[in-house]
């Protein structure tokens, strides 16, 4: 009976917990475990909440969650003892045609008492049967393709699972048309259900010569996955034990419930509008918020339902009409097909690392498959990925340099006309010197950064970018990191606060550390000015393949880094799908806008803290002693910069840095462009080659900008990593530099 339906004295002994996951986990954390006896300590009728005492504690439930607790009382235990046998209610659920009758009916074999029970329009069967000392009582529900409340046979199956909540889900998945069978599969994870996957027709995928690595398709989607042959019963006994040991010890070995990522925009969606309607407590105990969340935004016109009768409705249709507008400016597709792509593009990474079509099927290739087939190739993969890298590189330096010199000129033009009209006094210097020459030197290099982010935004749209971070996923691995954490290495190159951020998507808590600790290798656009500066001075010709090469040290530094904090860090790798979204060219809207954006951000700094530094390191280097001395170089050298740079200078001089270089790399900790500026105002320069080298190597590793600084330990979760990591890029800046340095002079 229903633990609501005891009334107040009464005791009984806990048999079951229905409902979804995240419900039943806090309920059994309360100690609603089987075996273990509650009593009533008031239960009034039309009373909410109802009083226990369960393991020596008093606890009050709501009547909805004291009905999907199932008791026995002694009475019932001792009038029966077929009560005592444990029951297990199952449901098929799967795509037509998959084979759940053929299951159905071989499961439940000579055992079988069919009868028909009849929904509305559509029907729906239920078996029992006994094995290892379990009761199953089995239903076979229609087949659907999907979840959605289009059909009569979607809603009943949905209502089905809602309602009844079986104890354990087989999704019968047909083997010989994977993709779309698990794309239901990703429907019935979204509701957090325990599943098990039967991977039926499994004679048919082997007849075709087809590979699937099992084991880890069921650790990609979190569920245990049986390959089964229901025409001949294969399979069907190791189905049903592991449906027992899900439902008697479920471990995180054999399940986990997983969140189908559908991509940072659509998920900023998701968990937003399940915020509004978590505020609904008793939603809670029947829906999973996020299956609610995706199905709303789904335009599903039952959760619309819904939702209509919850307090806060208007603030949630406003909210869905705005998650509706902006992911369709964003991405193009409506909210709908965004989801549905996304889901989709989860099955495509699932099956990409696990599955191997047979040579026996001659089949046309759609065009996503035909390009996966060239860029993910073993052998064009990694040369296409770094000739990508390079022409981006090589592009942004040879096409910003014209912009570059329009802005240089307009700056130059704008200090003169400021140098006509205000009359000799410090504040004018202030005004030419520190702000138009220190935000101008940095404005300049917007072209640059426009550029790069252009390209990035053009990679990632087009879909580029996941099977970028699909190739490197088993070097990843190799570094105790994920395919995930590529993305925002790649984005770590925009600027290395954002790619901080987007480290929550990654859902191993070591990946996620090393990735955060590792990104301020990344070499940020805040740093380009200052190759630019440098290399256009020393290495004009080579540019783009210093460029490169300077990038690829950060990398091969992080990656060392990366081996080496591996070891330190507890081991928690459990595998995830890396989505592949289908190939499609880029809107010119998204693509703008994301440059913008990105535009956007460095602007606002240049209002902000380049600013105020500028000014700041103008006053250290204006005061004092301004007019103390008869050249510029000596009045700067006894101003309070020249004496903070004067007291670091032994420390940098092993590299061939003076002091005014020293003042520039003590300028960056504020942001990395204004070491640009800073120097700009210093008039300072590598004295040699060799310096120039030594220097691009060190701007490359060292301490992390403050806001890099802020945002690691936020991200980390503690100030001993932000500090670790600042003294860590500090020392190994300085060794490699040091190296360079003295490699560079044999040669040069
Ligand atoms: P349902 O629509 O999901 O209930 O699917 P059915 O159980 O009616 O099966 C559809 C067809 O697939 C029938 O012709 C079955 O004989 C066949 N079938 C079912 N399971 C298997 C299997 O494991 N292997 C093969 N080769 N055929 C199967
Ligand atoms: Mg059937």
């Amino acid at each position: 009976m229903k633990l609501s339906d005891l009334k107040t004295g009464e005791k009984a002994v806990v048999v079951r917990v229905s409902g979804h996951g995240s419900f039943r986990k806090r309920i059994t954390e309360m100690g609603f475990v089987k075996g273990n006896e509650v009593k009533v300590i008031l239960n009034a009728p039309l009373k909410d909440p109802i009083e226990y005492e369960l393991i020596g504690y008093k606890i009050s439930l709501r009547r909805e969650e004291a009905e999907k607790i199932e008791v026995l009382t002694d009475k019932e235990a001792k009038r029966s003892a077929e009560l005592k046998m444990k029951t297990i209610r199952v449901a098929l659920v799967g795509n037509p045609n998959c084979g759940k009758t053929s299951l159905f009916n071989v499961a439940s074999g000579s055992h079988e008492h069919v009868g028909n029970y009849s929904g509305v329009t559509v029907d729906a069967k239920e078996g029992y049967f006994e094995k290892n000392g379990y009761k199953f009582v089995i239903v076979d529900l229609p087949g659907t393709y999907s979840l959605s409340a289009f059909s009569a046979e979607e809603l009943y199956v949905r209502k089905n699972l809602i309602e009844n909540v079986p104890d354990v889900v087989i999704n019968v998945v047909d083997s010989s048309n994977l993709q779309r069978n698990l794309y239901l599969t990703t429907q019935i994870i979204d509701m957090n259900l325990r599943m098990v996957v039967a991977l039926n027709m499994y004679d048919e995928l082997q007849a075709r010569g087809d590979k699937l690595d099992v084991q880890q398709l069921g650790y990609l989607l979190g569920l245990p996955v049986v390959p089964t042959v229901s025409r001949s019963g294969e399979g069907i006994d190791e189905l049903f034990d592991t449906v027992i040991e899900l439902y008697e010890h479920n471990t995180e070995r054999l399940s986990r419930h997983i969140h189908i990522n559908h991509g940072a925009e659509l998920e900023h969606s998701i968990e937003s509008l399940q915020a509004l309607l978590k505020k609904n407590e008793n939603l809670r105990f029947k829906y999973s918020t996020r299956y609610l969340a995706i199905k709303y935004l789904e335009n599903d016109s039952d959760i619309e339902a819904i939702v209509e009768a919850l307090p806060n409705r208007d603030e949630i249709i406003a909210h869905r009409y705005e998650e509706q507008k902006r992911i369709q400016s964003l991405l193009s597709v409506s909210l709908e097909e965004a989801i549905v792509e996304a889901k989709y593009a989860f099955v495509q990474g699932a099956l990409k690392e696990t599955w191997q079509r047979g040579n026996k099927q001659k089949r046309k290739e759609n065009i996503t498959e035909k390009i996966d087939s060239i860029v993910t190739n073993k052998w064009a993969a990694f040369p296409i990925f770094i000739f990508l890298l390079f022409i981006v590189f090589q592009v942004t330096f040879s096409l910003g340099e014209y912009p570059m010199q329009w802005i240089e000129w307009l700056v130059d033009k704008l200090g003169e006309m400021v140098a006509l009209v205000m009359p000799d006094s410090w504040f004018k210097e202030l005004i030419i010197n520190g702000i138009i020459g220190g935000v101008g030197s940095v404005l300049v290099f917007l072209p640059n950064i426009l550029l790069l982010y252009f390209f990035i935004s053009l990679l990632e749209d087009s879909g580029y970018m996941a099977r970028a971070a699909f190739i490197m996923d088993k070097l990843m691995h190799k570094m105790g990191l994920h395919g995930k954490s590529f993305i925002p290495m790649v984005m770590g190159f925009g600027c290395n606060v954002p790619a901080i951020m987007a480290c929550r998507t990654i859902e191993s808590r070591k990946s996620r550390l090393i990735t955060i600790f590792i990104l301020p290798f990344m070499s940020c656009a805040g740093r380009l000015p200052v190759y630019i500066m440098i290399t256009s001075v020393f290495f004009a010709k080579y540019g783009g393949l210093i460029l490169l090469g300077l990038y690829l040290l950060g990398i091969i530094v992080a990656i060392i880094s990366a081996r080496i904090l591996s070891r330190f860090l507890k081991n928690d790798d459990l595998p995830f799908v890396m989505e592949l979204p289908p190939y499609r060219i880029p809107t010119a809207k998204s693509i703008f806008r994301h440059t913008w954006e990105k535009a956007k951000e460095y602007l606002q700094k240049m209002g902000g803290i380049i600013l105020i530094f500028s000014i700041i390191l103008w006053f250290l280097g204006y005061f004092p002693n301004h007019d103390a001395y008869s050249t510029v170089a000596e009045q700067q050298e006894h101003s309070f910069i020249g004496y903070i740079g004067k007291a670091v200078e032994p420390a940098m001089a092993p590299m061939g840095f003076d002091w005014k270089m020293d003042v520039g790399i003590l300028a960056g900790v504020g942001a990395k462009e204004l070491i640009v500026s800073t120097m700009a105002v210093l008039d300072a320069k590598p004295a040699s080659a060799a310096s120039a080298v030594a220097f691009l190597v060190f701007i490359l590793l060292y301490l992390p900008c403050i806001a890099t600084f802020v945002a690691v330990k936020r991200e980390a979760g503690g100030w001993k990593w932000a500090i670790c990591s600042a003294v860590y890029t500090f020392v190994i800046a300085w060794i490699l530099s040091f190296l360079s340095y003295h490699i560079a002079l044999m040669f040069v």
